[in-house]
């Protein structure tokens, strides 16, 4: 076995595949081997203990499916990413599949594969060798190791679908680590106290950015995510007003998408302060519907303007009818409550289709832009269709 901290094991019939992954992945620190048949492979595995697996479905020999089962008898923890250039619903069933048998399924990879997908993907698995410390985090902050990508939303209007706004999400520049993603750190911010100082930091940056973007001429807005626990402060509705105007910003421009809204503090607070951010204009959203966290009771109690459906179901969307129907179902409850709905995890031209059958308001996934830095959006958005002008 290597020691290497990153093994990344790939089988694929096609040599050109594996050479592709290879050098993407090595550009990355990753430790390579590369297999053409199954039993290299399984020979393979067991000596090289990779840390992620990408495996082709497609096989002369043996079928991928036989490998996944393989892969869950032998109960290999490695995440395995299923790569296929067959039909997403034949993806979708590999992945439960895989899932059924006891594997992480960390996605697929359609082929041909992309350059841009292939890397965030393995970026993404990189192994971090090390716990992050509260205090690294802290300083982070301190020493502009933050910055932020926007990914790209679209609304449905009469006309079609139109650029709309960006969601502004985190990321840290680690010196040793590289880009670390949100999931490794917001639960240590959040535990360590440190997230009001992070979150202070991504509204200022996201409001100074849609300032810069509104004086070009494009009419964007900006949601940002907020932790509930970070309401409960009297004066920040008003000093959120200070700050967008500030920049020549006026509040419906901005929408705070809020997860968990259970085991508050002070519940009555929250409520309060959430009303008041409402009735001053702001946008509020509940994000990640249809996970443990949101649920219809938050709903009903609390004054969102925005329901987001959670990736899950919109990465789904177009493969199963359950998710169909389960949207189309959110979003004919959130339209009976007067809320608005945007589908998060929308990754296919099928899947947004189907979300302007269902008359759901708004979109964002990968089909539509990935999260990217801010210098990218403008020309981002002159692939998609235009905004539509908006007053102020
Ligand atoms: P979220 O707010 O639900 O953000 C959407 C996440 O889904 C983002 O992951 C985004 O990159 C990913 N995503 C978007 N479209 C697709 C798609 O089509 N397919 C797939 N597979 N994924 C897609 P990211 O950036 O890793 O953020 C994860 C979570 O971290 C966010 O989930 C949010 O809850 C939290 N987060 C991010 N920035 C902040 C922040 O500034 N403050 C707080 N409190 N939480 C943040
Ligand atoms: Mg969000
Ligand atoms: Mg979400």
């Amino acid at each position: 076995m290597t020691d290497a901290l990153n093994r990344l094991l790939v089988v694929d019939d096609q040599e050109d595949i594996l050479d592709f992954v290879a050098e993407v992945a090595k550009s990355l620190d990753y430790a390579v081997l590369t297999a053409s048949r199954a039993e290299d492979f399984c020979a393979q595995l067991h000596q090289f203990g990779p840390t992620l697996i990408v495996l082709d479905l497609q096989m002369p020999g043996t079928d991928g499916i036989e490998l996944l089962r393989y892969l869950g008898r032998q109960s290999v923890t490695a995440p395995v990413l299923i790569s296929s250039g067959m039909d997403s619903r034949v993806l979708s069933s590999a992945e439960r599949f895989g899932r059924s048998v006891g594997l992480e399924i960390a996605g697929v990879l359609q082929k041909p594969l992309m350059l841009a997908e292939l890397e965030s993907v393995l970026e993404r698995h990189r192994v971090i060798e090390r716990a992050i410390e509260p205090a690294e985090f802290s300083r982070a902050v301190d020493r502009g190791q933050l910055l932020l990508h926007y990914q790209p939303k679209l609304a449905r209007t009469a006309r079609g679908w139109r650029a709309a706004g960006v969601e502004a999400l985190l990321r840290w520049q680690h010196p040793d680590l590289g880009l670390v993603y949100p999931d490794r750190f917001i639960p240590l911010a959040e535990a360590s106290g440190l997230i009001g100082a992070a979150t202070d930091w991504v509204l200022q940056e996201g409001i100074r950015q849609l300032g810069l973007w509104r004086a070009a001429g494009l009419a964007l807005d900006l949601s940002v995510n907020m932790s509930p626990k970070l309401v409960k402060d009297l004066d920040f509705p008003d000093r959120l007003s200070d700050l967008l105007a500030a920049h020549g910003l006026s509040n419906p421009m901005l929408t705070l998408e809020i997860t968990e809204t259970a085991a508050l503090e002070d519940p009555t607070r929250t409520m309060d302060i959430l009303t008041r951010l409402r009735v001053k204009g702001f946008g509020l959203s509940l994000d990640d519907f249809g996970t443990g966290y949101s649920s219809l009771t938050q709903l009903y109690r609390l004054p969102f303007n925005e329901l987001k459906v959670d990736k899950s179901l919109g990465m789904d969307l177009g493969k199963t009818r359950e998710a169909e129907t389960m949207v189309r179902s959110i979003v004919g409850l959130a339209h009976g409550l007067g809320l608005t709905v945007c589908a998060e995890g929308v990754e296919t031209p099928r899947a947004l289709d189907l979300l302007g059958e269902i008359d759901c308001d708004c979109a964002q996934g990968y089909y539509i832009g990935r999260p990217m830095a801010a210098e990218a959006i403008p020309d981002h958005l002159e692939f998609l269709p235009q905004p539509v002008a908006s007053a102020g």
